[in-house]
């Protein structure tokens, strides 16, 4: 499987406040319901925090399962 666009909003605005840099989209690999994804996902380049926006992991998270239970 390939990575996961899932980043449809803007998140240029967002900072990482701790380090005051911007984040920028790197790939992630995420592992649920035992399944291994690579997802890309806005992250700080200094101290590598991944921020997922909150509905995405909602929603993106329903999607995958569906695509599973799909096969
Ligand atoms: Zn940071």
């Amino acid at each position: 499987m390939g990575t996961l666009k899932v980043l449809m909003d803007d998140f240029s605005h967002i900072i990482c406040k701790p380090c005051n840099e911007q984040l920028v989209p790197t790939t992630v690999e995420l592992v649920y319901l035992a399944s291994r994804f690579s997802v890309e996902l806005p992250a700080c380049p200094k101290c590598g925090k991944v921020f997922i926006p909150k509905d995405l992991a909602v929603n993106k998270m329903l999607e995958v399962e569906k695509l599973l239970e799909d096969k």
